[in-house]
């Protein structure tokens, strides 16, 4: 098999992936700040993490997956000016920070739950290690790193890149440039550089979230938390460093800065970014009208969608595409997707209830074997080649014709042989479920409809009351089912 390569965004390659202490993956996602509902372009962000936490798991790593909770210290606009996102949100709602954190956070849990994202193994928050951040920024300033004006610290730039420090390098940006470009910017007076960042802000009177410091009163500026919780759960250098690819630049680049600044080595081995959702070929924005909620496409309810869509086939709908490139959302390829997600299950029902049928008469067949081996291949090869979720996901839909054959009876299951068989429903099973991460949404409404026409579907064939047989099987093409009368135990499928 295919050794797992990922793209490695510091590099700009795709590289053999050795983690650092084998059979042990230390993995950081930047999370979310929780000041507003949680938004499709951060699920796809965060499935992207989960398809890796769990194939790394499928294949026998020991992954601690560290995901934050940023509730402190992002400001409206990304900079170091201007409202901290959570306090505004308090402030217009009247309600304490803290409660605009958990109402999000509540809100962040549940919709990730919904699309079948594994829980990550520590999900720390900002405002819980404040301890450390004042602990980094110290450190920092007695190294030379960082310097203190006006009640704020902030780290000193030139001073780092002097030092042999590499900042841009990530982004690909070029210092000289850099300084151009934020010459002008607010909040120059207090820096020596207008590309010094905040380790700790100075908190205004009417700032609600403060702690006191050696500086005075203040609170943490917003890369700082993502440095420390990293390193805390994770050491100095760990494995992989994800997020979106919006937080390459300053987020990401910042973040190197001050772990490098203040452990003296590079923190991260692999950075991996993945891309943007656009919708109907533009960039999502509340400001455009075309950004929905989760809730919206459960429910169909924005006026941008002609139906609602289940969090499955969105699901499944991402994974159609790798990862780094951008995703666009659209009706049709919603609805294609819907299709596909039903073939998937539809595979995924029958081969969970084919058995192994022995036959002295049948041989192996050697084609229909190496047609299996090299479905299964095809999924691995895809997920190995950089997360390569389409790939994998066209392998599948090549063993769900097999598997299809096989329910029909068209190739028989000893012409596989029992090991083939047997890998064949396990890898399927897994690649699905384990990696994939999809599984059959329970549709209570579809099952007792399903169970009670199937009986009396039977009654009237047992009868040879055709008309009647006719008339239960429009029932279910109504329903968006299919009547499976086979030989195996699958009643009913899903209409593909
Ligand atoms: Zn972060």
């Amino acid at each position: 098999m295919q050794p797992l390569k990922i793209y490695n965004t510091l590099s700009r390659e795709k590289e053999l992936f050795t983690p650092i202490n084998v059979p042990h993956v230390g993995m950081y996602v930047c999370g979310p700040t929780v000041y507003n509902y949680v938004h499709l372009g951060n699920v796809r962000t965060f499935l992207t993490f989960d398809i890796l936490n769990r194939y790394l798991t499928h294949i026998g790593y020991k992954v601690r997956y560290v995901r934050n909770i940023t509730d402190v210290g992002h400001l409206v606009g990304d900079g170091d000016e201007g409202e901290d996102k959570i306090g505004k949100m308090a402030k217009l709602e009247k309600l304490e920070p803290m409660e605009i954190v958990q109402r999000y956070t509540n809100d962040f849990h549940k919709v990730l739950e919904q699309f079948n994202l594994l829980p990550p193994s520590i999900e720390p928050s900002a405002t819980g290690h404040i301890v450390e951040q004042i602990e980094t920024t110290k450190s920092l300033i007695d190294k030379g790193l960082a310097y203190e004006s006006q009640g704020s610290v902030y780290f000193d730039i030139a001073r780092y890149n002097a030092e042999g420090g590499n900042y841009g390098k990530l982004s690909g940006r070029v210092l000289e440039d850099l300084l151009t470009e934020t010459r002008d910017l607010d909040g120059v007076g207090e820096k020596r550089n207008p590309l010094d960042f905040a380790l700790w802000k100075k908190a205004a009177p009417e700032h609600l979230m403060r702690w006191t410091s050696p500086w005075g009163d203040g609170f943490p500026g917003w890369h700082l938390e993502c440095t420390c919780m990293s390193t805390k759960y994770l050491g100095d250098t760990f494995d992989i460093h994800g997020g979106g690819m919006d937080l390459k630049f300053p987020h990401h680049e910042c973040e190197i800065a001050q772990a490098k600044g203040a452990n003296g080595v590079e923190p991260v081995r692999y950075w991996m970014h993945s891309n943007m959702l656009t919708v109907n070929g533009q960039k999502m924005s509340k400001s455009l009208g075309n950004s929905f909620l989760p809730a919206e496409l459960f429910a169909g309810s924005h006026p941008l969608l002609e139906q609602a869509f289940s969090p499955m086939t969105v699901r499944f709908f991402m994974l159609q595409s790798q990862y780094r490139s951008t995703l666009d959302f659209s009706n049709d390829a919603l609805k294609a997707a819907q299709k596909g997600y039903k073939r998937l299950i539809n595979g995924l029902r029958i081969v969970k209830n084919l058995e192994y049928i022995a036959d002295d008469a049948i041989a192996v067949d050697e084609k229909q074997v190496s047609e299996v081996e090299k479905g299964i291949q095809n999924c691995y090869d895809g997920l190995n080649d950089d997360l390569n979720t389409a790939v994998a996901i066209a392998g599948l839909f090549n063993l769900v014709k097999k598997i299809n054959q096989l329910y029909m009876g068209q190739v028989q299951t000893a012409q596989l042989g029992e090991s083939t068989f047997t890998l064949l429903k396990e890898s399927f099973v897994a690649i699905i479920e384990n990696v994939l991460g999809l599984i059959e949404e329970p549709n209570e409404n579809v099952e007792a409809f399903a169970k009670g026409m199937l009986s009396l579907y039977r009654e009237y064939k047992e009868a040879k009351q055709y008309d009647k047989v006719d008339e239960i099987r429009g029932y279910f093409k109504a329903n968006g089912l299919v009547i499976k009368d086979m030989k195996t135990k699958i009643d009913w499928a899903y209409e593909e």
